[in-house]
């Protein structure tokens, strides 16, 4: 009892248990058509039986309250509603007009909002297929030894069978839509989301360039495509940038950084990628270029920098960076030619910064 008293009051399910739109909208559109459908039979119960007139019409209003509760009480007991309805409703028409004009039908739009309700227990889902299937057999195995109270034949067979199906595969195809499409929502977020995260991954925040895991998958992907073509690569460190720090402030060796990195994007073209190794530290990547080109652009970017003007609050200012560049031998792993070029880079520091060391 105390379930049940809960289960009314329950307004807001548990978090992670709320019904998702789709669902909603699954449920909602189902119920309109059961809505339409009573007000249908409401006019061919008038035009045809002049019978029963009021049971559409109580039916109707009773989704019409079921349909609600979807906003006032809570999504579950909307579910449980319209399976009730349709329930009673699928038993009381087979036992007046036969089995034959496929009342039964409405069972299976009932079992898809079942089965499509993802929070529900597999235990849950499988015993209402057990019911409903119990359910529809019982039915059948019963309209066989019992006549209907108002046999039908002709063109009225027709039209009250026409309506039955007609509700139900409209029903279903709405189903469809509306639950094929969210999960194809569902899965081109998921898709887009993966790729903003791997790319947040691999990409340094202040800079916006990619980071050192990044560079690395690059290089490792150059070498398994392309074991056999040559590269170059090139560590970049700035000269006393501890000073621009310390003279100017943090923020001043943050927009340092940033514009540095702009500078190195906007020369990057066809000709290298380039990374935020760490710290004030950049590394490139050149694919097909021997020593001597690389370090040509190595000393093309290092004479650029040393004439980028830069401005921070009424500060201006110039820096200077040293490079190390190193060959791939075709034997080496990329460690062993990233370390050959931080050498060479410390070399370049000892003899005086602002150079490129080959
Ligand atoms: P050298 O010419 O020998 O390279 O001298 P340096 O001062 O550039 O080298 P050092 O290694 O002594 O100092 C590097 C400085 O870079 C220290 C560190 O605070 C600063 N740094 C590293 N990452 C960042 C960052 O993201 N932002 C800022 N503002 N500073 C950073
Ligand atoms: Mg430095
Ligand atoms: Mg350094």
């Amino acid at each position: 009892m105390g379930f049940f008293i809960d289960f009314l009051k329950q307004k807001t399910p548990k978090p992670g248990r709320e019904m998702p739109g789709y669902y909603q909208r699954a449920l909602v559109v189902t119920q309109a058509f059961m809505i339409a459908y009573f007000l249908v039979c409401y006019f061919l119960f008038r035009w045809k039986t002049g019978q029963w007139i009021a049971m559409p019409l109580f039916m109707l209003a009773a989704s019409l309250v079921s349909l609600a509760s979807i906003g006032k009480v809570n999504v579950r007991l909307c579910v449980w509603s319209y399976a009730a309805i349709t329930l009673f409703w699928v038993g009381w028409y087979t036992h007046n007009f036969d089995w034959g004009f496929g009342a039964q039908h409405f069972l299976i739009p009932l079992l898809m909002l079942c089965f499509f309700n993802v929070y529900g227990p597999p235990w849950a889902k499988l015993l209402t297929l057990v019911g409903i299937i119990g359910y529809r057999i019982g039915l059948y195995t019963w309209s066989l030894s019992h006549a209907p109270v108002y046999p039908m034949s002709g063109p009225d067979g027709v039209i009250f069978q026409m309506t039955n199906s007609l509700t139900m595969f409209f029903m279903i195809a709405c189903q469809f839509i509306l639950f094929s499409s969210s999960i194809q929502a569902t899965e081109r977020k998921l898709r887009l989301d993966n790729q903003e995260l791997s790319r947040e991954a691999g990409t340094d925040p202040l800079t916006q360039l990619p980071n050192r895991r990044a560079m690395l998958d690059t290089m490792d992907n150059f070498m398994k495509n392309a074991p056999n073509e040559r590269f170059s690569v090139a560590i970049a460190d700035i000269d006393f940038f501890k000073k621009v720090n310390d003279t100017y402030g943090h923020n001043c060796g943050d927009y340092t950084l940033k514009s540095l990195a702009d500078l190195f994007r906007e020369r990057s073209g066809e000709v290298y990628a380039v990374c935020r190794w760490g710290g004030e530290e950049f590394c490139f990547f050149l694919p097909d270029k021997n020593l001597d080109e690389a370090a040509a652009v190595m000393f093309d970017l290092c004479s650029a920098v040393k004439k980028m003007p830069l401005e921070f609050g009424d500060n201006k200012f110039n820096i200077t960076i040293t490079i190390g560049v190193e060959e791939y031998d075709y034997m080496s792993p990329m460690e062993e030619i990233l370390e050959r070029a931080d050498q060479k880079l410390y070399r370049g520091k000892i003899g005086g910064r602002n150079q490129v060391v080959m």
